[in-house]
Protein backbone atom coordinates (compact mmCIF):
# COMPACT_ATOMS: atom_id res chain seq x y z
CA UNK A 1 0.00 0.00 0.00
CA UNK A 2 2.74 2.33 1.04
CA UNK A 3 4.15 1.57 -2.84
CA UNK A 4 1.31 2.44 -4.59
CA UNK A 5 1.35 6.07 -2.08
CA UNK A 6 4.67 6.56 -3.54
CA UNK A 7 3.30 6.19 -6.85
CA UNK A 8 0.05 7.80 -6.63
CA UNK A 9 1.91 11.26 -5.17
CA UNK A 10 4.70 11.15 -7.80
CA UNK A 11 1.91 11.08 -10.21
CA UNK A 12 -0.54 13.50 -8.53
CA UNK A 13 -2.86 10.83 -8.23
CA UNK A 14 -3.56 11.30 -11.86
CA UNK A 15 -4.64 8.31 -14.66
CA UNK A 16 -1.62 7.83 -16.68
CA UNK A 17 -4.05 6.48 -19.31
CA UNK A 18 -7.08 8.39 -19.49
CA UNK A 19 -5.59 11.95 -17.47
CA UNK A 20 -8.34 11.66 -14.98
CA UNK A 21 -8.34 12.11 -11.41
CA UNK A 22 -7.72 9.22 -8.77
CA UNK A 23 -9.39 9.46 -5.41
CA UNK A 24 -6.87 7.84 -3.14
CA UNK A 25 -9.73 7.00 -0.64
CA UNK A 26 -11.13 5.21 -2.68
CA UNK A 27 -11.15 0.92 -2.19
CA UNK A 28 -8.82 -0.83 -4.86
CA UNK A 29 -11.60 -2.97 -5.53
CA UNK A 30 -13.61 -0.27 -6.88
CA UNK A 31 -13.44 0.57 -10.68
CA UNK A 32 -12.60 4.26 -10.25
CA UNK A 33 -10.55 2.76 -7.31
CA UNK A 34 -6.51 3.63 -7.18
CA UNK A 35 -4.37 0.91 -9.00
CA UNK A 36 -0.27 0.39 -9.71
CA UNK A 37 0.01 -0.61 -13.70
CA UNK A 38 2.83 -1.29 -15.47
CA UNK A 39 3.75 0.54 -18.36
CA UNK A 40 3.21 -1.82 -21.66
CA UNK A 41 4.48 -0.13 -23.93
CA UNK A 42 6.72 -0.68 -27.39
CA UNK A 43 10.21 -0.86 -25.79
CA UNK A 44 9.11 -3.42 -22.96
CA UNK A 45 7.19 -5.86 -25.73
CA UNK A 46 10.88 -5.23 -27.73
CA UNK A 47 13.12 -6.48 -25.10
CA UNK A 48 10.83 -9.43 -24.45
CA UNK A 49 10.71 -10.18 -28.41
CA UNK A 50 14.40 -10.19 -28.05
CA UNK A 51 14.32 -12.39 -24.70
CA UNK A 52 15.95 -9.70 -22.40
CA UNK A 53 14.77 -10.60 -18.96
CA UNK A 54 12.19 -9.22 -17.07
CA UNK A 55 13.34 -5.59 -15.23
CA UNK A 56 16.39 -5.53 -17.53
CA UNK A 57 14.33 -2.53 -19.33
CA UNK A 58 13.24 0.42 -17.49
CA UNK A 59 9.03 0.03 -17.48
CA UNK A 60 8.40 2.33 -14.69
CA UNK A 61 5.09 1.60 -12.32
CA UNK A 62 2.45 3.92 -13.26
CA UNK A 63 -0.92 4.81 -11.05
CA UNK A 64 -4.11 4.20 -12.63
CA UNK A 65 -7.93 3.58 -12.14
CA UNK A 66 -8.41 0.26 -11.45
CA UNK A 67 -10.52 -0.43 -14.94
CA UNK A 68 -7.82 1.28 -16.41
CA UNK A 69 -5.14 -0.54 -15.46
CA UNK A 70 -3.61 -2.52 -18.61
CA UNK A 71 -2.50 -5.14 -16.82
CA UNK A 72 -6.09 -6.30 -15.30
CA UNK A 73 -6.89 -7.46 -19.20
CA UNK A 74 -3.67 -7.32 -20.85
CA UNK A 75 -4.85 -4.36 -23.27
CA UNK A 76 -2.69 -2.83 -25.38
CA UNK A 77 -2.47 0.86 -23.31
CA UNK A 78 -3.68 3.83 -25.73
CA UNK A 79 -3.31 7.17 -24.60
CA UNK A 80 -7.13 9.07 -26.06
CA UNK A 81 -6.79 12.38 -28.08
CA UNK A 82 -9.31 14.50 -26.66
CA UNK A 83 -12.56 15.04 -28.89
CA UNK A 84 -12.38 18.49 -28.46
CA UNK A 85 -9.46 18.41 -30.64
CA UNK A 86 -9.84 18.51 -34.57
CA UNK A 87 -7.57 16.41 -35.63
CA UNK A 88 -6.76 14.16 -38.85
CA UNK A 89 -4.73 11.07 -38.61
CA UNK A 90 -3.54 11.25 -35.50
CA UNK A 91 -0.32 9.45 -34.34
CA UNK A 92 -0.30 6.84 -31.67
CA UNK A 93 0.83 9.00 -28.67
CA UNK A 94 2.62 6.50 -26.56
CA UNK A 95 4.49 4.62 -29.33
CA UNK A 96 5.92 7.92 -30.57
CA UNK A 97 6.63 9.71 -27.29
CA UNK A 98 8.38 6.19 -26.44
CA UNK A 99 10.51 6.65 -29.86
CA UNK A 100 11.30 10.43 -29.03
CA UNK A 101 12.15 9.17 -25.41
CA UNK A 102 14.43 6.60 -26.95
CA UNK A 103 15.68 8.37 -30.19
CA UNK A 104 15.07 11.98 -29.83
CA UNK A 105 14.11 13.82 -33.27
CA UNK A 106 10.30 15.17 -34.21
CA UNK A 107 7.87 13.43 -35.42
CA UNK A 108 4.59 14.77 -36.85
CA UNK A 109 1.31 14.02 -34.78
CA UNK A 110 -1.38 14.85 -36.70
CA UNK A 111 -2.65 16.91 -39.19
CA UNK A 112 -5.71 19.93 -38.59
CA UNK A 113 -7.69 21.43 -40.72
CA UNK A 114 -6.89 25.42 -39.50
CA UNK A 115 -4.20 26.90 -37.31
CA UNK A 116 -6.39 27.66 -34.37
CA UNK A 117 -6.89 23.84 -34.27
CA UNK A 118 -3.34 22.80 -34.19
CA UNK A 119 -2.34 25.48 -32.06
CA UNK A 120 -4.74 23.95 -29.51
CA UNK A 121 -3.67 20.35 -30.45
CA UNK A 122 0.16 21.79 -30.20
CA UNK A 123 -0.56 22.67 -26.66
CA UNK A 124 -2.16 19.90 -25.46
CA UNK A 125 0.43 17.64 -26.39
CA UNK A 126 3.16 19.42 -24.39
CA UNK A 127 1.13 19.39 -21.87
CA UNK A 128 -0.22 15.63 -21.59
CA UNK A 129 3.35 14.35 -22.42
CA UNK A 130 4.82 16.48 -18.88
CA UNK A 131 2.58 14.13 -17.78
CA UNK A 132 3.15 10.95 -19.46
CA UNK A 133 6.68 10.73 -19.97
CA UNK A 134 7.55 13.24 -16.96
CA UNK A 135 11.58 12.70 -17.60
CA UNK A 136 11.38 13.30 -21.60
CA UNK A 137 10.90 17.59 -22.20
CA UNK A 138 9.25 18.17 -25.50
CA UNK A 139 8.19 21.33 -27.57
CA UNK A 140 5.75 21.37 -30.40
CA UNK A 141 5.66 22.88 -33.29
CA UNK A 142 2.78 23.88 -36.29
CA UNK A 143 3.50 24.22 -39.69
CA UNK A 144 1.90 25.39 -42.88
CA UNK A 145 1.81 23.04 -45.36
CA UNK A 146 -0.82 21.84 -48.63
CA UNK A 147 -3.82 24.09 -46.97
CA UNK A 148 -3.53 21.79 -43.41
CA UNK A 149 -1.76 22.78 -40.79
CA UNK A 150 0.95 19.86 -39.05
CA UNK A 151 1.35 19.27 -35.71
CA UNK A 152 4.88 18.04 -34.87
CA UNK A 153 6.59 17.00 -31.15
CA UNK A 154 10.30 17.43 -31.16
CA UNK A 155 12.00 15.75 -27.47
CA UNK A 156 14.12 18.28 -26.38
CA UNK A 157 17.96 17.26 -25.58
ZN1 LIG B 1 -8.22 6.22 -15.79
Amino acid sequence: MARMEEIGERDGWRCWLCDEEIDPSRSVNDDRGPSVDARMTDRKAKSKAKGKKKGAVDVPERIAHRSCNTGKGNVEAVIPWPDHLFVVDPSPIIATVDRLASKGGREVMARCPSRADADAAAAWLVDRVARLEPTLSVSSDVDEGGGQFLVALRADR
